[in-house]
């Protein structure tokens, strides 16, 4: 028989639970051995199966991708919640606007880069600049429209001089990241460079060990790939990068179209 919860706790476990799907954490486990903070004050270990704290019937219900939320107005909401943001630095180094993210919120794909640059700063859209065009060019080799996927970065804000992003300022602003991609719910990701796949991932490798392979990324597939700003500076790299979406398109079933990427 579940125990019949308190309302004042069962209200303070919501508040909870809706906490950390604010912060984009929506699996939760049970301990088999849980600490009971007894009414003296004092910490007794006791078995969660002789003195249940909460039956897993008591839990709000969780937001799985099937609720049919609708993910424009989940978007919407998260772009809400970042508001004017002043949680990092950055707002205070000159960037001009949060660059939230652009695409069709049901997208198949999601590429994934590192932080705006001026021209994203000063439009509010990812991928715009010169690396946006290349990126752009990459999404057409695909037989896919840049309108097809989404696009988003690791951070939201232009870091002063394009300097890379502070390892504090992707934790602050990653978690709104990781709701984007829970509400869209791509079947697959493409981490763009070192920045991305790193704070994604949280492996330090070079690129040329991260890229070419599929990782399990919150239960969606992810690949890595070379950044295409970096591509810009070598171009020779194109050659894996194009290898590189082909099992992208390969895995989503996209054909691939009779010319290469230039
Ligand atoms: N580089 C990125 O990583 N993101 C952009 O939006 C633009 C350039």
């Amino acid at each position: 028989m579940p125990t019949q919860l308190d309302p004042a706790l069962r209200r303070a476990l919501t508040d909870r639970v809706r906490y950390y799907n604010d912060l984009g954490i929506y699996d939760f486990y049970r301990r088999a051995v849980t600490t009971e903070v007894s009414r003296e004050g004092g910490n007794s270990a006791v078995p969660a199966s002789s003195s249940p704290i909460v039956e897993e019937e008591d839990l709000p219900k969780l937001k799985t991708k099937s609720t049919g939320v609708d993910p424009s107005s989940a978007l919407r909401r998260i772009r809400e919640d970042i508001g004017d943001c002043t949680r990092c630095r950055l707002h205070k180094q000159g960037r001009k606007q949060i660059v939230f993210g652009v695409g069709n919120p049901r997208a198949e794909l999601m590429f994934i880069g590192e932080a705006p640059g001026a021209d994203e700063d000063e439009q509010g859209e990812p991928f715009v600049g010169r690396a946006g065009q290349l990126l752009n060019n990459m999404i057409k080799a695909m037989g896919i429209r840049r309108e097809d996927v989404y696009i988003a970065n690791i951070i939201k804000c232009r870091p002063p001089g394009n300097r890379t992003p502070e390892r504090d300022e992707c934790e602050t602003c990653s978690p709104f990241l990781m709701r984007q991609v829970e509400v869209i719910g791509p079947k697959a990701i493409v981490a763009l460079g070192a920045v991305a796949a790193k704070t994604l991932l949280a492996i330090n490798a070079p690129m040329s060990e991260l890229r070419g392979r599929w990782y399990d990324f919150r239960g969606t597939k992810l690949a890595v790939t070379y950044h295409p700003a970096y591509l810009l500076r070598d171009p020779r790299q194109k050659k894996e990068t194009w290898k590189d979406l082909q099992m992208v398109m390969k895995e989503l079933g996209l054909q691939a179209p009779a010319k290469p990427p230039e």
